[in-house]
């Protein structure tokens, strides 16, 4: 405890000192101009939303992406690393509601409450080039893409069944709800709503947005995967089946149209249209029918759909196939769903696992249609699911294979014009109308002679009417707002009015990225010459939460602005990285766990420096973190040796003029070649292993060593210019993990500038190489014995020196060596008899 103050690592007075000193130079972290001449780097984190508060989920997203940023910044390219704020959404309502503090007022204070604790964080961002979307000079752009999509026909409107929070008051996309509950309200069950609604016509792109994953080999397979299944493509036939004594045709969406022979019934959706004309005469089937609505209602607002009892009620009506004129029984069924497909199915019970549990229960009969291509051996039993077969019971199409069969079943059908070959996806168009007050106005204008007006582009932005009264009543709280609402038409001059749904805030994280690159433009969203120099992003770092809803509307969003001649590019992001989740006691931290850990308390204790480094050090970036205050406190202690270490042997460094190293002895050897071997090690993971975590841990192994080596240091074995190598060198190293540090020690050692701009070192395979290796020597399988040798030995020698160890010669005494087998720098095996 007798440590002098003057000797203790401070980073409460060494960390302000340096925020101060980079809030004075914006350069710093500034991108250059596209013609600075260097390689460009554009790394991005995911931009976080403005509760106020920093998480650790947080920190450790962003000491990843700023570790990356600072290492490429010294390696010499022109870096952007961007930050802003996705700044719509509903907390900013619920907390106006709570506070009765206006929505901009409290946001835009959240947004300086954090940017002080990123600040404070020392994240090298260029605030330049900050994003704030709640502000006009964003969202006056989202507008204007509204337009281009409107003209386009990818922005239209239709009333359609809607995912309604009863908490939020507003609608939800499919995506927003997870398990028939609310994104934002886990105990919240999701209610289906009739509304009219905008929405962008995603599905257009449905097959890019797929194929265009097979490019995307920089992403991590999960994602892909994740996208593929909810693009969920899959090839079918549609086929009209005529109604006996009616007008009506029942159109089906089948994948295995080769199986046509063995349906032997229709299956509808309750909701299906002519269910409802069946029903108008038929007061039993209306009742039954009324039942299984209800229970698919139920059913999707518990998230069970998959697990209900499969159950349904015939019509007493037929439906003619029209390959064989076979009538069917129409039944109508609860797992039939209108608006997948067309509503309709065929049912093979005899080469389908449900229609068979289906034909089972109702005695609906069960026929084979698809027999093995092998003629003569035992059939398997049914339900036989397999396309690796021929047709039987099939007419004309007998002893066709599956394959041959579904081609000219199709032809038939596009022939006698009642199907077709279809390709159907189960992405669905993107719902974008909110009835909320925080989010983009939709710039449209209801006009009772024109219909709908698109606002013109002079008249953008649409603002959003300062002074609002938010409740939770239904219906957006713009309409409630007559100066909002009340308008001239455009087009007419007479009196109109103006769309009151705001936009999903996923619109404004749709191509926020591309803005970074010229966030002041007053003209357009963006120069695109500005984006085509920049795009795609070299790497973007997020949650793996972000893969279906942000990370497929942003490819979407690319795609359109390609076909608007605006970017060049095709897909947005090179390389995506998904870090793991922070938990704590087991759990991921959570205020209602109560297990949070305040990144503010983190850095008062152990600073700033200590805080990020233990975020990249507990574990691999891509692994849950479990953390451990006892582990900062750890990593803090390590920085404290570095400081000591360094500071001691400054003056001997800095009194080293000449650059390049002096042959020490053997502790000067020794320490050199930990070194260059680190350097080796920590350049290869920001390469692309990011094992961060054993970067860190190579470090903490060269500092052990340097520590070792304390009393020749002190006694001045190691030559001046080898100290100066060794401290300038684990200073450069440790730049990207704990960068006040660094800059302090940096400016210790006598260097000019920021270190941000002095070279990351290179490894010199030479020095790193060992000088003696140890080489096992096994006699009849079995370890007898270990030599040295000089690394790059011939294996010649290491085969003399193997026979001449004593060990192995007491082994061999008396006995004949039969075979000799040396693995260069491995292993030497002796057969001996
Ligand atoms: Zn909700
Ligand atoms: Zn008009």
């Amino acid at each position: 405890m007798a440590e002098d103050k003057e000797q203790r690592y401070d980073p409460a007075t060494i960390e302000p000192k340096w925020q101060q000193h980079w809030a004075a130079d914006p350069a710093l972290y500034a991108a250059e101009p596209n013609d600075s001449g260097k390689p460009k780097y554009y790394v991005l984190e995911m931009l976080p939303y403005p509760s106020g508060q920093l998480h650790m989920g947080h920190v450790r997203n962003y000491s990843i992406g700023d570790a990356l940023a600072r290492h490429m910044w010294m390696r010499g390219y022109n870096v952007l690393h961007p930050m802003g704020w996705d700044a719509f959404g509903l907390p900013a309502e619920n907390a106006a509601l709570k506070n009765n503090t206006p929505p901009r007022e409290w946001t835009l204070g959240n947004v300086a409450a954090m940017k002080r604790q990123m600040q404070r964080l020392g994240l090298g961002y260029d605030w330049a080039t900050e994003v704030t979307t709640c502000l006009p000079d964003y969202y006056r752009w989202n507008q204007w893409f509204f337009l281009r999509m409107y003209e386009r026909g990818l922005a239209y409107r239709k009333k359609s069944k809607v995912n309604w929070c009863p908490e939020c008051c507003t609608v939800l996309a499919n995506e927003q709800v997870i398990d028939g509950r609310c994104w934002r309200h886990e105990d919240t069950i999701v209610e289906q709503r009739d509304l009219v609604q905008w929405f962008f016509r995603i599905t257009a792109y449905a097959q890019e947005l797929l194929g265009d994953l097979d490019k995307l080999d920089g992403w991590p397979e999960k994602v892909r995967t994740m996208q593929r299944n909810w693009i969920g493509r899959s090839e079918g036939t549609e086929v009209d089946f005529a109604v006996e004594g009616r007008s009506e045709k029942i159109r089906v969406f089948t994948t295995r149209v080769d199986t046509i022979f063995g349906a032997t019934s229709v299956q509808l959706a309750p909701e299906h249209p002519l269910v409802t004309a069946l029903a108008a005469d038929d007061e039993g089937l209306k009742a039954q029918v009324g039942q299984l609505i209800a229970e698919q209602k139920a059913a999707r607002a518990s998230g069970d759909e998959g697990e209900v009892e499969k159950h349904g009620v015939p019509t007493g009506h037929f439906a003619i196939n029209p390959y064989s004129g076979e009538m069917v029984p129409i039944w109508v069924a609860n797992y039939v769903l209108m608006d997948y497909g067309t509503g309709a199915i065929m049912s093979v019970p005899g080469h389908d696992e449900r229609d068979f549990d289906f034909a089972t229960k109702y005695a609906i009969p069960i026929r084979r249609v698809i027999a093995l291509s092998v003629p003569g051996a035992d059939e398997p039993a049914l339900p036989f699911v397999s396309e690796d077969g021929v047709l039987v019971n099939s007419g004309e199409y007998d002893g066709l294979s599956c394959a041959e069969a579904t081609k000219k079943l199709q032809e038939v059908a596009a022939l006698k014009g009642f199907g077709e070959a279809k390709i159907t996806f189960r992405l669905k168009d993107w719902g974008v109308s909110r009835q909320r007050y925080w989010g983009t106005p939709i710039p449209m204008i209801h006009c009772d002679r024109d219909g709908l007006v698109p606002v013109p582009d002079d008249h953008l932005p649409v603002l959003l009417p300062a002074q609002v009264e938010i409740t939770q009543q239904g219906g957006s709280p713009l309409g409630r707002v007559p100066d909002f609402v009340n308008v001239t038409c455009p087009k007419c001059g007479g009196p109109a009015k103006r769309e009151t749904d705001t936009m999903d805030t996923f619109v404004d994280s749709s191509w926020y990225f591309y803005r970074y690159t010229d966030a002041k433009n007053s003209t357009a969203p963006f120069d695109p010459a500005r984006v085509a120099y920049w795009f795609p992003i070299d790497q973007y770092i997020g949650g793996v939460e972000h893969a279906i809803l942000h990370l497929i509307y942003s490819r979407f969003w690319t795609k359109v602005m390609r076909d608007l001649g605006l970017v060049k590019n095709d897909e947005p992001v090179r390389r995506l990285f998904t870090q793991g989740m922070v938990i704590k006691d087991g759990a991921k931290m959570s205020k209602s766990k109560g297990n949070v850990v305040s990144p503010d308390d983190m850095v008062a204790r152990y600073g700033a420096d200590a805080t990020r480094m233990y975020a990249l050090f507990a574990a691999p970036p891509d692994r849950d973190l479990d953390w451990q205050e006892d582990g900062v406190a750890g990593v803090s202690r390590f920085l404290g040796r570095v400081w000591r270490l360094t500071t001691k042997y400054a003056p001997v460094a800095r009194s080293a003029a000449q650059t390049e190293s002096q042959n020490g002895g053997a502790v000067a050897q020794k320490l050199l070649r930990k070194l260059h071997q680190t350097i080796a090690k920590i350049t290869l993971d920001f390469e692309g292993r990011w094992h961060f975590n054993t970067c860190v841990a190579a470090i903490m192994e060269l500092v052990n060593e340097m520590q070792a080596a304390d009393a020749q240091l002190a006694a001045g074995d190691v030559p001046a210019p080898v100290v100066r190598e060794l401290l300038r060198t684990l200073v450069l190293l440790l730049a990207p993990f704990a960068p006040f540090l660094s800059a302090e020690l940096w400016a210790e050692l006598g260097e000019q500038g920021s270190i941000l701009r002095a070279p990351w070192p290179k490894s010199n395979p030479e020095l790193a190489k060992e000088d003696e290796i140890e080489i096992p020597v096994q006699i009849n399988g079995k370890l007898v014995t270990l030599i040295r040798v000089a690394a790059g030995t011939t294996s010649d020698a290491i085969e003399a020196a193997a026979l001449a160890d004593a060990k192995a010669q007491s082994r061999i005494a008396g006995k004949t060596v039969v075979k000799i087998i040396v693995v260069p720098g491995k292993a030497v095996n002796l057969v001996v008899k």
